[in-house]
């Protein structure tokens, strides 16, 4: 089957590579769309042995099962999927504490991170443990964002934000986008980012949110932003000095999300948070009820994918759109790769 796949020289490439089949317990899944993350744009250029050469990435996949194990009940042929992004161990502290989606295990199982097959592929065997179903009336394209924008409800339960409350939200990128679509879907209104790239800002001003240059919220300066300080802010850039603007902005005893990785240690003002007692909590993951949670207002349509998809490409066009999607400048904001669609 083709795969698009890390090379030798750290570009993805289209390959050939021999297709898997189910054994007693697994699932087979046509990989219909496969997002591309953040993740896997550093992965691809990435120094870290997990990510070797060969490695298939891709772990935000939606699909058509195609062959199903003796073994495994509930599923059949023709059964629209999302996938789990990956199977907790079960035994470390935190799948033993009710907290599976913190495995300290996880990225052995993840899906298209160095060990386990991703979806930049046109099949993939999982085990049905990821295996959540898409209702009929949702496209792919439209399903295809639901692991990410599991992610963003985890932000935003992190966050406590409710209807009322003054948002701010660092980075108009694809999780920024979705945080903005899973606060909206749960009655929140008041929305502003703030985003260097002048092109990533008319995109989340055309699905109604304000939008900011960074040069009106420097020096802490949040006029610009609305009429109140910011209550809960997320950080969805991963820029080093994100966090430390997050603190400026923040409003006395708001909430700070931090959901960005950046490459260094970041400095904060301890003063400000202190001074505010301003909490700041990290965000990481999402779990299998919160894949529910986006797959359902996917489906009611309090969230549009339509708003937040910018293309979706064969195999052959990923190292490009990798190229776009890491452009300052660039215009693409959540990209889905199509593994069994032609290129035309
Ligand atoms: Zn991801
Ligand atoms: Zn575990």
């Amino acid at each position: 089957m083709k795969v698009a796949r890390i090379s030798p020289a750290r570009t993805i490439e289209v390959a050939h590579i021999e297709e898997p089949e189910v054994s007693h317990d697994t699932v087979k899944v046509r990989v219909e769309r496969c997002g591309i993350c953040g993740t896997d744009l550093v992965a691809r250029t990435s120094s870290n042995p997990r990510w070797a050469v060969d490695s298939v990435l891709g772990h935000e996949i939606v699909g058509t099962v195609a062959d199903v194990g003796e073994g495994v009940s509930g599923w059949k042929a023709g059964d629209r999927v999302a996938l789990y992004h990956g199977s907790p161990c079960g035994q470390c502290e935190m799948c033993t504490s009710g907290r599976d989606y913190l495995c300290l295990d996880h990225l052995d199982s993840a899906l298209g991170h160095g060990v386990a097959q991703g979806g930049y592929a046109e099949h993939i065997v999982v085990g049905p443990n990821l295996l959540h179903r898409i209702p009929d009336g949702l496209s792919f394209d439209q399903a295809g964002i639901a692991e990410p924008l599991a992610i963003a409800f985890h932000g935003v339960n992190k966050s406590d934000a409710k209807a009322g409350d003054a948002i701010c939200i660092l980075g108009a990128g694809p999780i920024g986008a979705m945080t903005a679509a899973a606060l909206k879907a749960r009655g929140v209104a008041d929305i502003a980012f703030v985003d260097p790239n002048p092109a990533r800002r008319a995109l989340v001003e055309k699905s109604g949110y304000r939008a900011v240059d960074l040069a009106a919220v420097r020096d802490g300066d949040v006029a610009a932003l609305g009429e109140r300080r910011p209550t809960a802010i997320f950080e969805c850039t991963g820029h080093v000095e994100a966090a430390g603007l997050a603190v400026e902005l923040i409003a006395y005893n708001g909430r700070i999300v931090l959901q960005g990785v950046p490459k260094a240690p970041v400095l904060i003002s301890q003063y400000s948070v202190v001074q505010k007692e301003v909490e700041i909590v990290g965000s990481a993951s999402c779990t299998q009820e919160e894949m529910e949670e986006a797959i359902g207002h996917l489906a009611a349509g309090r969230v549009r994918a339509e708003d937040i998809v910018t293309a979706v490409v064969p195999l052959e066009e990923v190292d490009a759109m990798f190229d776009a999607l890491l452009d300052p400048a660039g215009e693409q904001l959540k990209v889905l790769i199509a593994p069994n669609m032609t290129q035309v």
